[in-house]
């Protein structure tokens, strides 16, 4: 008889694990809580405008099975991901000035700023040193650029000084540029689909058993180890061992509004992704998704991305690591819950701070496992 798989979660990780054990043999079905698919990475539309309420996702990645796995799913539309920042120089000004992200030496060299800046970067350690992520930051790029760029979008995002939060996120997520490369990555592929990522997640899960509006929790045990010889969670944990507060998440709400445009490729702000580190407005950035999807229509969405909803977007890596240790306790905690096998994966199930390409490697390195442990 095939092997029965529970996946907990239609994101991108439950869709990948999904088919790749279907392709495998396995008789999988995936339980998603929500009445769609796609996650955290799902676009929606707006009077026919597409627009991300859960924050801009632009897919890239040096992986190549990653890259040949989207590819055979349709996402192949080539885009170079450049992002602004709206910089006041100081808190008297009314100009700001608006910036590549990263900072660029050379459109830096062109600010009134630049000799401190530069008095800084002459005097920064030869590699980045501190446990903490404003230490590093500044270790990185100087004290004058790390507060025009850094400092007021940090305590933002994470409600909580850049002194609290840890380092090890620091090296993916900021750079100072001396070699003029626009782009925001540097990653060989880069994609943005025309009309969002759902239609690729669909086909992914195309041959796939997925049943809508059904959460599923760790009251749940006994009834999925008999439908199931083996559960796959992506999940949030506190959320799945309904323990919520048990683990610590930032949240963003995406303050999302429609406005007409004189023309059909007319767009309102600078980039798709502005990033607005001022205290003078609450949100940390604005996305207008038409500039990445090209959509040939009369209007456009902004959203004004607020920080603080109480969502689980981001988990909070503190410089001592201690959510993430509650969550390895957590997943043990599930697991002796159940009398099947239990897996996780995914940005949420498993804490991390990854993007869509390693949610979907991750998927494939449990895929693996399960059928190697399990078989077909
Ligand atoms: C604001 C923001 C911006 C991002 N930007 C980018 C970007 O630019 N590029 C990039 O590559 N990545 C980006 N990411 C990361 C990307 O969203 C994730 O890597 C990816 O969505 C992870 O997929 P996942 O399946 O692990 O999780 P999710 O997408 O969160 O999917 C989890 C699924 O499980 C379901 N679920 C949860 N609990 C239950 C339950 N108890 N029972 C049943 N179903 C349940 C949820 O409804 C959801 O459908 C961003 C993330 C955020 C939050």
């Amino acid at each position: 008889m095939r092997r029965r798989i529970g996946i907990v979660g239609a994101g991108w990780t439950g869709a990948v694990t999904g088919r790749l054990l279907t392709d495998t043999g396995f008789a999988v079905e995936v339980l998603e809580k929500t009445s769609v698919v796609g996650g955290h990475s799902r676009a929606e539309t707006m009077n026919g405008v597409v627009y991300e309420p859960n924050g801009a996702h632009i897919f890239h990645t040096d992986n190549e099975a990653v890259n040949k796995f989207v590819n055979a799913h349709g996402l192949t539309r080539p885009y170079d991901h450049k992002v602004l920042t709206e910089v006041f120089l100081s808190p008297d000004d009314d100009e700001s000035h608006l910036l590549s992200w990263p900072p660029q030496v050379e459109e830096l060299e062109e600010l009134p700023v630049w000799p401190t800046v530069e008095r800084e970067l002459a005097s920064l350690p030869p590699k980045p040193v501190g446990d903490n992520f404003e230490d590093y930051v500044v270790s990185m790029m100087g004290r004058t650029l790390y507060d025009l760029f850094i400092r007021d979008y940090t305590a933002k995002q994470w409600g909580r000084p850049a002194t609290e939060l840890s380092a090890r996120f620091a090296p993916k997520r900021v750079e100072l540029r001396r070699d003029g490369h626009r782009g925001l990555f540097r990653d060989r592929w880069q994609y943005f689909p025309p009309n969002g990522i759902n239609e690729v997640i669909e086909s992914v899960l195309s041959t796939v058993a997925v049943t809508l509006n059904t959460e599923v929790t760790v009251d749940d045990a006994d009834r999925l180890g008999q439908d199931y010889d083996a559960v796959i969670i992506t999940a949030a944990l506190d959320d799945f061992a309904r323990c919520p507060g048990e683990l610590e998440w930032r949240g963003i709400e995406m303050r999302s509004r429609y406005e007409p445009t004189d023309d059909p490729g007319g767009v309102l702000t600078p980039a798709y992704v502005t990033n607005r580190p001022s205290t003078r407005v609450p949100y940390t950035r604005t996305v207008e998704t038409k500039h990445a999807t090209g959509q040939q229509i009369g209007g456009t969405v902004i959203s004004e991305e607020m920080p603080g909803a109480p969502r689980r977007h981001y988990p909070v890596l503190t410089a001592d690591g201690a959510n993430e240790r509650r969550n390895t306790e957590l997943a043990q905690k599930i697991a002796e819950h159940f009398d099947i096998p239990v897996y996780f994966a995914g940005r949420l199930a498993t804490y991390r701070y990854i993007n869509q390409d390693e949610a979907i490697a991750d998927a494939m390195a449990v895929a693996d496992r399960v059928a190697a442990e399990l078989g077909g």
